[in-house]
């Protein structure tokens, strides 16, 4: 994988250990000349994994819609920054940069992007691995309604198994490398339950 997207939160959250691994994954990222594409933001995880990379001369590279780009929200010292007219047109251009999507601990913003590329992967738009670093556990109630959408007929098992999942880094990039797409249409023919 050459390009990985990353999707964080603009905050940093009340652990230092999302802090920490975020700093872990840009140190890998950086070593295994694997480059980022990311907000484009310096503010929150965004920030520390941007910063990390920079430090260790990898490659970052911020797609910023213009109405995020203030002097206190974009980072000025990344490798490249590209700035789009809308939110939307930025997640058509990180698509089109990236071999695969991380997600780290986020908001509304974070789950935003990493289920439109869930999306897009259901459909067969895309085929890229998604992974998520499941730093704390953090997205175990993420995880617990999307089992809950197989059980309740609104998603199928393969498409609910096309997150790749793991609170290590090397695991998680292991799977990511290997990963195959599905198949398969994404509607479910239901029959209402007796
Ligand atoms: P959130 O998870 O709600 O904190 O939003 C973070 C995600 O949304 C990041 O992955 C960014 O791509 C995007 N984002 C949200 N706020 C900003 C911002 N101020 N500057 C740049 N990107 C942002």
């Amino acid at each position: 994988m050459k390009r990985i997207a990353v999707f964080c939160g603009s905050s940093k959250g009340f652990s230092e250990d999302y802090s920490k691994q975020a700093i872990l994954l840009g140190e890998y990222f950086s070593r295994n000349q694997i480059g980022m594409v990311y907000g484009g933001g310096k503010i929150g995880i965004m920030g520390v994994i941007a910063d990390t990379m920079i430090a260790h001369q990898g490659e970052v590279i911020g797609v910023i819609p213009g109405l995020l780009k203030h002097e206190e929200v974009a980072h000025q010292k990344i490798t490249q920054m590209i700035v789009t007219k809308k939110m939307s047109k930025r997640k058509v251009k990180i698509s089109k940069l990236v071999d695969g999507y991380i997600a780290l601990p986020g908001g509304y913003g974070t789950l935003d992007e990493i289920f439109e590329a869930l999306t897009l992967g259901q459909l067969q738009i895309e085929k890229k691995a998604i992974g998520i670093l499941n730093t704390n556990n953090f997205f175990h109630h993420t995880l617990k309604q999307l089992d809950h959408m197989v059980q309740e007929g609104f998603l199928k098992q393969e498409n609910r198994d096309m997150i790749m999942v793991s609170d290590t880094i090397e695991i998680l990039l292991e799977k990511m490398k290997t990963y195959r797409a599905p198949q398969m249409t994404k509607v479910i023919n239901t029959v209402p339950r007796k």
